[in-house]
């Protein structure tokens, strides 16, 4: 009898020590990466391109939307993910960001003033980086079992998979990370063809794989918070700061779910940590915030000049690019009597038409393969040059008129 309890204890000890190990997974590498990896200059180690131009600045109040593109990279069945596991990823990312989770309500009383809606949101893309239509997902088979946290998912030569142009595209990698670590992320101004997320596949998304207590979306919340600047709440140091105002200074991370309020020595008044903040360690059930602070600091970087403002200029969610930026040949049906001359061409374009009413009033728009428009000109005359001596070599789309009184020209700077 005695023998039996003993054994008993043994094995409740055992999935105790188990249980705990596993909630204590690693919540995030991203500090112990960036210490291997120091950021260089963001613009300086990426070729401007036109596409990639900053041309403005953000405008308040508007919703930032952000392309993704999810690598899933699979070892067995298990590690391949679902689609639909991933959209629930993308939902839970669309609450959080804009403060629609229904768990916002559990945000104590001292913190909710504080507590933001980003206006960020994400979409899967639909253009390619080729500028062909796409799920924005793609799974691939590797023949890693696990991943360390120094980028090997990342490169196809290593069996991965290769990043999208990290100027318009958000890369996720979705893989087993070694040691059921979590996930981490590159930082702004990162090398671009390490510049992403990599999230463990069992804690993305709310549905399938996903595992208690990681099963909320959270962890992708968080490394993408990483990803657009953000720090941990205690700045990786003993009661240090993460340079966001709002957000009190912390002895350290917080596990599983504390009770309100936390206090430390640290704390600057009694409501202590902000442990339901998504850049905490906490389990995804007990996070539910990101500050006012923390939400102007991730839009900071799409302003003029910041890391990611490139993302402003970024069309490749939008389908209706891919037919008109992508489509390789002239609509069949067209009234429209215009010609382009020279195409190639290298300096400027003519646009010339017998019939005045094809041109005049019209809007003539040049796109880029990505859908993106790179001249934009009002036509007042039955010939107009338009100047594309400051455009990268490449093809082009000229589309003049909406609606069913349009045409799509192709041509080619040089
Ligand atoms: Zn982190």
């Amino acid at each position: 009898m005695e023998f039996h309890k003993e054994i008993r204890l043994l094995a409740y000890s055992l999935i105790f020590i188990f249980i705990s190990s596993s909630a204590n997974a690693q919540r995030c590498d991203t500090y112990e990466y960036f210490k291997k990896h120091p950021v260089t200059n963001s613009l300086s180690n990426s070729r401007v391109t036109e596409a990639t131009k900053p041309t403005r600045d953000t405008i308040s109040n508007e919703v930032i939307t952000i392309p993704v593109v999810i690598h899933v990279l699979y070892n067995n069945a298990a590690q391949n993910i679902s689609d639909a596991q991933i959209l629930s990823q993308l939902q839970s990312l669309n609450n959080d960001y804009r403060k629609f989770n229904t768990d916002a309500a559990n945000t104590p009383r001292a913190f909710a003033p504080l507590a933001a809606d980003a206006r960020i949101v994400f979409c899967l893309a639909k253009i390619d980086a080729s500028g062909k239509a796409t799920t924005g997902i793609i799974h691939k088979y590797t023949s890693e079992q696990s991943w360390t946290a120094d980028d090997g998912m990342k490169f196809s030569a290593q069996d991965g998979d290769n990043a999208w142009d990290s100027k318009r595209y958000l890369n996720i990698w979705v893989c087993n990370l070694f040691g059921r670590s979590l996930g981490y992320s590159s930082l702004p101004g990162s090398q671009a063809d390490k510049d992403g997320v990599v999230i463990q596949f069992d804690a993305f998304g709310t549905t399938g794989t996903v595992t208690y207590p990681f099963n909320k979306g959270r962890t992708a919340t968080h490394e993408i918070g990483h990803w657009l600047g953000l720090k941990h709440l205690w700045g990786d140091a003993n009661c240090g700061d993460d340079g966001i105002a709002d957000t009190p200074p912390q002895q350290n991370f917080n596990n599983g779910c504390p009770s309100f309020p936390h206090t430390t020595s640290c704390s600057i008044n009694g409501n202590g940590d902000m442990f339901m903040n998504f850049m905490d360690f906490t389990d995804d059930a007990c996070m539910n915030m990101f500050s006012k602070g923390q939400a102007m600091k991730m839009r900071s970087i799409f302003a003029t000049g910041g890391a990611r403002n490139t993302f402003l200029n970024s069309a490749v969610c939008d389908s209706n690019s891919v037919q008109h930026s992508a489509m390789p040949v002239e609509p069949a049906v067209t009234k429209m009597m215009i010609s382009l001359f020279p195409n190639p061409a290298i300096k400027f374009i003519n646009l010339e038409s017998k019939n005045s009413s094809d041109l005049i009033g019209k809007t003539v728009k040049v796109c880029n393969i990505y859908g993106g428009v790179v001249i934009s000109q009002l036509l007042l005359t039955q010939k107009t040059t338009i100047t594309i001596q400051h455009l990268p070599v490449g093809v082009y789309f000229i589309k003049i008129g909406e609606g069913k009184e349009n045409k799509t020209i192709r041509f080619v700077k040089e």
